[in-house]
């Protein structure tokens, strides 16, 4: 599903990010990325939703090479990924129910087909009674279950989470993560970042661990050992 070969990323200002990453992600894994702060994890997975192209070695996302792919192709590629970001990223003036249609009415989907289908992905985080809300009548923890509905609700093969916990409190921290359990149970490939040594303790899914823009340790059964 994701594959990284022999990646370097090398920011202009001469920071090298990412040194010679190799990387298998099968399709339906889940998957977390740890290190200490400034390791490389946002990069890496910024390379994958291609925000962030890598100065050496290629990716291939869905048997698409990120590395070679032509600029038209780019919004078809980013449709199969849906991202999710520690501080939501919502859009303040628009409701729960908007924030999530936003980005189907921006693919062309029809009115009816989208007032389908928002109240099911709302159903599913739990927020189908808010619907009305805005942003900042929600809590932290229900405004990132928004951003979920809204990172999934075009049913992406894969799923990006950069610290999605990282504003919560434990509570809603785990209700966060269960969700992305559950959406990963039904087949979506996951990877997230965190620095949550309980949640990947828990969990007891692959850790990925990189240091200094390496992977230094790769676990089936991971443990947070940064
Ligand atoms: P992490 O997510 O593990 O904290 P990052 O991927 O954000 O690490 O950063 C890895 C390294 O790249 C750090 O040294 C950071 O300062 C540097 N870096 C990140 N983004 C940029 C950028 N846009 N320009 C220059 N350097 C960057």
């Amino acid at each position: 599903m994701i594959y990284f070969e022999k990646v370097t990323k090398e920011y202009p200002n001469g920071t090298t990010a990412l040194k010679d990453i190799n990387l298998h992600i099968k399709p339906k894994e889940f998957v977390t990325v740890v290190g200490t702060s400034g390791a490389g994890k946002s990069t890496l997975i910024r390379c994958i939703f291609m925000e962030d192209r890598p100065t050496y070695g290629k990716i291939f996302v869905g048997g698409v090479d990120l590395t070679s792919i032509r600029k038209s192709d780019i919004p078809y590629l980013r449709r199969k990924i849906g991202v999710v970001f520690q501080d939501y990223k919502l859009l303040p003036q628009k409701t729960v129910f908007e924030n999530v249609s936003f980005a189907l009415e921006a693919s062309g989907m029809p009115a009816k087909e989208i007032k389908n289908r928002v109240p099911k992905i709302l159903q599913l985080v739990g927020l189908a009674e808010k619907h009305n809300n805005f942003p900042n009548e929600l809590s932290g923890g229900e405004q990132q279950r928004v951003a979920i509905a809204r990172a999934v609700v075009r049913q992406p093969k894969i799923l990006i989470a950069d610290e999605p916990t990282g504003n919560l409190d434990p509570k809603n921290a785990w209700e966060i993560i269960d969700l992305l359990l559950k959406i990963n149970q039904y087949g979506t490939t996951v990877v997230m970042t965190t620095h949550n040594k309980d949640i990947v303790n828990a969990i007891k899914k692959r850790v990925i661990t990189i240091n200094q823009g390496r992977v230094s340790k790769d676990q089936e059964v991971g443990r947070y050992t940064i």
